[in-house]
């Protein structure tokens, strides 16, 4: 199975985002990078390099619905003449390019975020959905976990590794264990869990980096010798890689508790200490990094909680 990454610029700071081409029949990419035109022409000219055209796609597999990933699904979809686009069902926040900005608000509300912050968040995040186009539920078909995206000469296990966003999917090669890993795995960068509404239940958020800590688990199970991220170079070690994260989940997790006071802190306030130069996008990022490990230390009884009105207050465990 012959497995080509094409590199996709974005215009995002995150950098170039890595498409996957898996030169086989049904022709298929994973991920698409974002709606632009510098986009769409570095897919064509990796496709084209591998002895491709855009329209000879037959299947759009997405890990997860961020912008930079899927952004040109409907695009390639309509030049490739209806090709079949999957994701996987709790990707239905992100998946309509829109979130489910009501939910969002509630999530960031309880957060402590201000007032004026939330509606800061809320233009930048118009300004990103213009990077992607949206489809609409039936135009999707679903990935199930531990099913297989069948190939003519093999098949690719589809394993559902929540975390980074809840949809988060990864695709297994099992002949010689490469893994293509979207956002779950980065060479470069601890992935972020991203703040969001739990897809079963959307009044409650989902507990993201608990669910991130048992996906790599369960990627470490399978002995990846090769994994492909959804960004950068491929991870040979990720034995090493994964100690490494962990390691950092547990640096941040010390950081987080010490920031804990006895007077009350908020997740916002833990956010503000912690990153205090973010900016814009980073702002939300940072509030998405401290609810999860709030709520990994407050899952282990590590600090307490209380509801001030609608806010959300973390003291020392007593
Ligand atoms: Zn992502
Ligand atoms: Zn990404």
């Amino acid at each position: 199975m012959r497995v080509v990454r094409i590199s996709v610029p974005t215009p995002f700071y995150v950098g170039p985002v890595n498409v996957y081409l898996i030169a086989e029949d049904p022709l298929t990419i994973i991920d698409t990078g974002p709606k632009t035109k510098e986009a769409i022409d570095a897919l064509r000219a990796g496709l084209r390099a591998a002895g491709f055209l855009l329209s000879d796609i037959r299947r759009i597999v997405l890990t997860h619905a961020h912008e930079d990933h899927c952004g040109l699904a409907r695009a390639v979809r309509d030049e490739a003449k209806n090709a079949e686009v999957l994701v996987h069902e709790w990707e239905t926040g992100h998946r309509h390019s829109r979130l489910e900005y009501e939910e969002h608000r509630q999530l960031l509300v309880r957060a402590g975020v201000p007032e004026e912050e939330i509606e800061m968040m809320r233009r930048m995040y118009d300004g990103v959905r213009q990077y992607a186009d949206s489809l609409a539920d039936h135009e999707y078909a679903p990935l199930w976990d531990e099913n297989e995206l069948q190939f003519a000469s093999g098949s690719l296990r589809i394993l559902h590794t929540p975390g980074h966003t809840p949809g988060s999917c990864s695709f297994l090669r099992e002949a010689d264990r490469t893994l293509i890993a979207g956002d779950c795995v980065l060479k470069r960068i601890t992935p972020n869990p991203v703040l969001s509404p739990d897809p079963l239940n959307p009044a409650r958020r989902f507990p993201s980096l608990a669910e991130y800590l048992v996906s790599l688990a369960r990627l470490r199970a399978c002995s990846p010798t090769l994994v492909y991220g959804g960004h950068g170079d491929p991870v040979h070690d990720f034995e090493e890689l994964f100690h490494r994260y962990f390691r950092a989940v547990q640096q941040r997790q010390g950081e987080v508790i010490g920031l804990v006071k006895k007077s009350g802190v908020t997740a916002w306030d833990v956010a503000l200490a912690m990153f205090p130069n973010a900016d814009d996008v980073h702002r939300f990022l940072a509030v998405s990094e401290a609810v999860a490990h709030l709520d990994l230390a407050h899952s282990e009884r590590k600090i307490a909680l209380e509801l001030k009105g609608p806010t959300e207050v973390y003291k020392p465990a007593t």
